[in-house]
């Protein structure tokens, strides 16, 4: 495991061409996975979740991520594919910014999409937050989805709603990496107290990812406990200890 800390962003290459872009700000921002050199062509990165671009406590996020991602070798104008896990601004902001240096396609659950531009948007305007903008290629879907020539990297989606109607999680066997988006973190859970969130969803949601055999637990937030579970007995305990809130 390779570490590289900045002020904003920590970057933890997990394994070969896998980073973890764990954010250290002030303010609210997700973390961001990179899935380097995978895809076929001249832009052959994925990421999860670009995240903000400029915060609440006026950070500017994307640039930073873009600096972190440079540190590493990788540019963001290399970006193919943009996977979200939902539609949260905190998670697909940046989305455009990809978008205008890359032409990268993006992608989310049909669900989540059906909920961006219908009830997230009007939460937008009410909060007074610019809705992201961008058209997703296809939908993701439950089941496999692999990336790269060969299925390079062979990923199962799983639709996992409560946190929002259509959050995904994605599951990569060969490693024992679980990326889990807001739906569970380092001791704890996404909330559900948005209007479209859904307690009972979600307990149901995190049950089936319990089942799943993970070494490395990546979530799309870091909490006072780390950011992310390493080890499977680690696992398994974050698993027991956020079902005492469900
Ligand atoms: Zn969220």
């Amino acid at each position: 495991m390779v570490y590289q800390l900045s002020s904003y962003y920590e970057s933890v290459q997990l394994i070969e061409d896998f980073y973890c872009y764990i954010w250290q700000g002030r303010g609210n921002n997700c973390n961001s996975c990179l899935f380097a050199n995978v895809l076929r062509g001249e832009r052959p990165h994925v990421i999860i979740d670009p995240g903000h671009v400029t915060n609440e406590l006026r950070e500017a996020c994307f640039d930073y991520l873009v600096k972190a991602m440079e540190r590493d070798g990788f540019k963001v104008d290399d970006i193919g594919l943009i996977i979200n896990t939902h539609s949260h601004p905190d998670h697909c902001q940046a989305n455009e910014m990809v978008i205008q240096k890359s032409q990268a396609w993006v992608t989310l659950s049909e669900e989540e999409d059906e909920f961006r531009s219908t009830l997230g948007e009007k939460l937008c305007s009410m909060l007074g937050i610019k809705a992201p903008r961008f058209t997703p290629l296809f939908y993701l879907k439950e089941g496999n989805l692999n990336l790269g020539a060969q299925n390079k990297v062979e990923l199962q989606i799983f639709l996992t709603p409560g946190h929002s109607p259509g959050s995904i999680c994605l599951y990569w066997a060969d490693n024992k990496i679980l990326i889990t988006g807001d739906v569970v973190f380092y001791g704890s859970i996404g909330r559900t107290d948005f209007p479209s969130g859904s307690l009972s969803m979600l307990k149901r949601s995190i049950d089936r990812l319990s089942q799943l055999d993970v070494e490395y637990l990546v979530p799309g937030h870091s909490t006072e406990f780390g950011s992310i579970v390493k080890g499977r007995p680690n696992v398994e305990r974050n698993f027991q200890a956020v079902k005492l809130f469900l």
